[in-house]
C-alpha cells in the first residue's frame, strides 16, 4: 500500500514552516527532499568511518572502501548496468556529460554531426557546442512542436552517415515531457551514431534499464532522487568507456607514474581522478534502496494521480496557460498567468510558504519556442499531496487576483 502520510514522516524538512506557512514543496525538478535514511547514512559516515578509499591499509579505511563499492553495485543493479565497472561516480548529471563531451574530442573529425534537441536543459547543449567548436562537428537540432514533443519526422531526416552523437534527455525538465528514446537509440544505431540519454529528470520517476534500452551513455544525479548533492553516475558501455581517453589526470586514476610515462588504472578508475565525494556515493546508495523500497511503480502511478488533479485545478483557472501538453509526461507543470510576469507570481507564492520554480529552467531554447521570459513550474514527488495542490491553486487565484 502507498500511504503519503506515512511517507511524509520520513522527510524532517516537510515538517517546517516557511514565512509562517506549512512548507509546500514543489520545486522537485530543480532538487528533491532527503529522506531520514539517506541523512542517517550521511551522519553515519562521517561518526563512524570517515577516511579515504583505496589507499589504506588501516581499517576505516576498508571500511569506507567497501561501503562506496557496495553503493556502486547498487548502483548498477538499480540501472541494470551488465558490469559494475561501466558505472562512473561523478559530481553530478553536468560533469557526466561533460566527461563524455571532452571525450569525443579526438574522435570526431570536421564534418562529423552531432545532434541535440531542442528540449534540453543547458547543460546538455553547452559542453556539445564546446565539443562542436573543438572539433569542427556540427549541431543539429531535432526540434520541438506546441505540445512540447520532439518532431520525430524531421529526427528521420537529419540522420544520416555524417551523424556520430545523438544526446537528448530522457524527460524534458522545464515541460516534463517523456521522449521517445527507445526509438531514438534504435534510429541513431542504425546509422552507426552512439547516443547519451540525460536521465536527471527520468531517475526520479522511472526505473531506466541501460541494457534493455540499449543505450550508450546515461547520466543523473543523486539529489533529483532523494539523494546528497555533488555526486551522480555516468553509466557507459564497456567499448565505450574503454575507446573514451580520461578526463582528468590525478591521483586514484593511474596505474603506474613517472615523468617519462604515465599509464592509466582500468576502468572505472580511469575516470575517477582525486578523492571521489565518498559519503554522498554512499548516501546514493541509500536514496537508490529508499526509493526501491517504496517502488517505482507506485511512485509513477501516484505521481500521475497529482499531475492529473494539478493539471485539471490549474486550468479552472482563467487566463492560465499550461505549456508542456504531451500525452507522454511527468509530474511537471509549467504554466503561465495571462499578462503577469512568472517572477511575480512565484513571490507571493513563496510568501504563502510554496515553493515553486520560475524563470527560464535552464532551458532558454525551450521558451524561445513560445515567445516567453520563463514559466512558473510546480513538480510533484511521491510525498506531495492533493492538499498542497489546492494551497498552490488558491494562491495562484490569489496572485492574480493582486497583480491584475
Ligand atoms: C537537473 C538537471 C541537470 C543538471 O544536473 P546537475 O545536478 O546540476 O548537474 C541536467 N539535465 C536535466 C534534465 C536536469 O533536470
Amino acid at each position: 500500500m502507498f500511504n503519503v502520510e506515512t511517507i511524509r514522516k520520513d522527510f524532517p524538512i516537510l515538517q517546517r514552516q516557511v514565512n509562517g506557512k506549512p512548507l509546500v514543496y514543489f520545486d522537485n525538478a530543480a532538487t528533491s527532499q532527503t529522506p531520514q535514511r539517506v541523512i542517517d547514512a550521511i551522519v553515519d559516515y562521517y561518526s563512524n568511518y570517515n577516511a579515504n578509499i583505496h589507499r589504506g591499509v588501516h581499517s576505516l579505511s576498508q571500511e569506507a572502501t567497501d561501503k562506496y563499492e557496495e553503493a556502486r553495485l547498487k548502483i548498477q543493479k538499480h540501472f541494470n548496468a551488465k558490469k559494475s565497472h561501466e558505472i562512473i561516480m561523478t559530481s553530478g548529471t553536468t560533469h557526466g556529460i561533460n566527461l563524455v563531451a571532452s571525450g569525443f574530442t579526438s574522435l570526431l573529425k570536421k564534418g562529423d554531426e552531432v545532434i541535440v534537441s531542442a528540449l534540453e536543459h543547458h547543460s546538455n547543449i553547452v559542453p556539445w557546442q564546446m565539443l562542436c567548436e573543438r572539433s569542427g562537428a556540427v549541431l543539429k537540432v531535432i526540434p520541438m512542436n506546441d505540445e512540447g514533443e520532439l518532431v520525430m519526422s524531421a529526427y528521420d531526416d537529419l540522420l544520416s552517415e555524417k551523424t556520430k552523437l545523438v544526446f537528448v534527455n530522457h524527460i524534458s525538465n522545464a515541460l516534463g515531457t517523456i521522449n521517445p528514446i527507445e526509438s531514438i537509440i534504435k534510429k541513431a544505431h542504425a546509422v552507426g551514431a552512439a547516443v547519451l540519454v540525460d536521465g536527471a529528470q527520468a531517475c526520479p520517476h522511472i526505473k531506466a534499464d541501460v541494457q534493455a534500452l540499449d543505450v550508450d551513455f546515461y547520466v543523473v544525479s543523486a539529489h533529483k532522487m532523494c539523494g546528497p548533492t555533488g555526486v551522480g553516475m555516468l553509466y557507459g558501455k564497456e567499448e565505450w568507456l574503454s575507446k573514451l581517453p580520461p578526463y582528468q589526470g590525478g591521483g586514484e586514476m593511474i596505474a603506474e607514474v613517472s615523468f617519462e610515462k604515465t599509464t592509466y588504472a582500468g576502468l572505472p578508475h580511469k575516470f575517477e581522478a582525486g578523492t571521489p565525494n565518498i559519503c554522498g556515493g554512499i548516501a546514493f546508495g541509500a536514496a537508490i534502496d529508499y526509493m526501491n523500497n517504496i517502488g517505482f511503480k507506485k511512485i509513477d502511478a501516484y505521481e500521475h494521480e497529482l499531475l492529473e488533479y494539478a493539471t485539471k485545478r490549474l486550468l479552472e483557472i482563467e487566463g492560465l496557460k499550461i505549456y508542456g501538453t504531451s500525452k507522454h509526461k511527468t509530474s511537471v507543470v509549467s504554466f503561465n498567468l495571462n499578462g503577469i510576469h512568472p517572477y511575480d507570481v512565484g513571490t507571493l507564492l513563496d510568501k504563502m510558504g510554496v515553493a515553486v520554480r520560475t524563470g527560464h529552467h535552464c532551458a532558454q531554447p525551450i521558451m524561445d519556442y513560445f515567445k516567453i521570459p520563463g514559466t512558473i513550474r510546480a513538480s510533484f514527488a511521491f510525498y506531495n499531496t492533493k492538499a498542497e495542490i489546492d494551497v498552490l491553486v488558491e494562491g495562484v487565484k490569489k496572485a492574480k487576483m493582486m497583480l491584475s
